[in-house]
């Protein structure tokens, strides 16, 4: 496009709230194939919450261990977490040696020294955690589109929470409107196979990878580019901004975090996947002004 037809371009996107970081951007936007969609807080809202718990101890120690590990993180799962134990007036452990593992979990030493982690399932596994006593309870809940977070002590299960995060309310409107103007839609996330595959029906997509870490999505990226197609990639910067800056472009939702919004070349202010839509429509009004 023209200079002229580009700055036409992103005053109209911002107009619609969407934030055009360069004219490359707006240019690459109208040539994509393939919209890469991130689940926790771009196709969910992200304001996650507890529905149901299972402890396998002391109740009021789990929650005091739950709340002490998931204040020191900033995920979206651990805000819902902190929420729940609050609820339950639990008192937060003293607990030492907080690491965060990136889209896995965190882990941290108890008051009296235990080994705790609490995570999705693969850090579980990684760890050598049985999680039979718990099975039948994790798969009722996955079929149910339910995140669940465990948690371990000592390398034994100790609780299992389910988390919900529901579909964004126009989530189901704009998948459809985006795959109409002609894109392949594809939604990664590092949450379990059951709970993606549940979800993603919800939303009316049928391409997903599930169980992957944020390097993982990039890869994924790179591999569809590989294959020759074009990607847009939308995330929240929460564990997916490798991929927001491997994508042909990259669109920042969730009010973005500074993250997303550096690795993004696209800012959707409307948090909405329709703004997706929009620059792409405001993309190929731009280019075809100067055919
Ligand atoms: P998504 O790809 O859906 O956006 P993430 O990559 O952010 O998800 O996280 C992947 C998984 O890692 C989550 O579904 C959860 O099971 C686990 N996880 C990440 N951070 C935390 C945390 N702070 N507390 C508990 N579980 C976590
Ligand atoms: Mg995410």
């Amino acid at each position: 496009a023209t200079p002229i037809s580009t700055m036409i371009g992103v005053g109209k996107a911002a107009e619609y709230g969407v934030l055009i970081r360069s004219g490359e951007a707006l240019q690459t936007a109208s040539r994509l194939t393939t919209l890469v969609v991130d689940k926790t807080g771009t196709l969910t809202e992200g304001k996650p919450s507890v529905t149901d718990w299972q402890a396998f101890d002391d109740e009021a120690r789990i929650l005091g261990l739950t709340l002490a590990l998931e204040r020191g993180s900033e995920h979206p799962l651990a805000t819902a977490l902190v929420a729940h134990a609050e609820a339950a007036s639990a008192t937060p452990a003293a607990i030492r040696d907080f690491t965060s593992l990136t889209g896995r979990g965190v882990q941290a030493r108890g008051p009296d020294g235990e080994r705790l982690l609490l995570g999705n399932a693969a850090l579980m596994q990684e760890t050598g955690v049985d999680l039979a006593p718990g099975r039948a309870w994790i798969e009722d809940a996955e079929s149910r589109a339910r995140t669940v977070i465990h948690l371990a002590v000592d390398g034994r299960l100790a609780a299992l929470f389910a988390v919900a995060d529901p579909l964004r309310e126009d989530a189901v409107a704009a998948v459809a409107r985006l795959r109409q103007a002609g894109l392949r839609v594809v939604m990664l996330t590092g949450d379990a196979a059951s709970t993606a595959a549940a979800i993603a029906a919800e939303a009316g997509i049928d391409d997903y990878r599930a169980g992957l870490l944020p390097e993982d999505k990039h890869d994924a990226i790179a591999e569809l580019q590989a294959r020759g197609e074009i990607v847009g990639m939308v995330g929240d910067g929460i564990n997916d901004a490798p991929a927001l800056a491997r994508a042909d472009v990259g669109f920042a939702i969730g009010a973005g975090t500074d993250v997303a919004i550096e690795s993004a070349g696209i800012a959707l202010m409307r948090n909405s996947l329709h703004g997706v839509a929009d620059a792409i429509a405001i993309s190929s009004a731009a280019l075809r002004n100067i055919k």
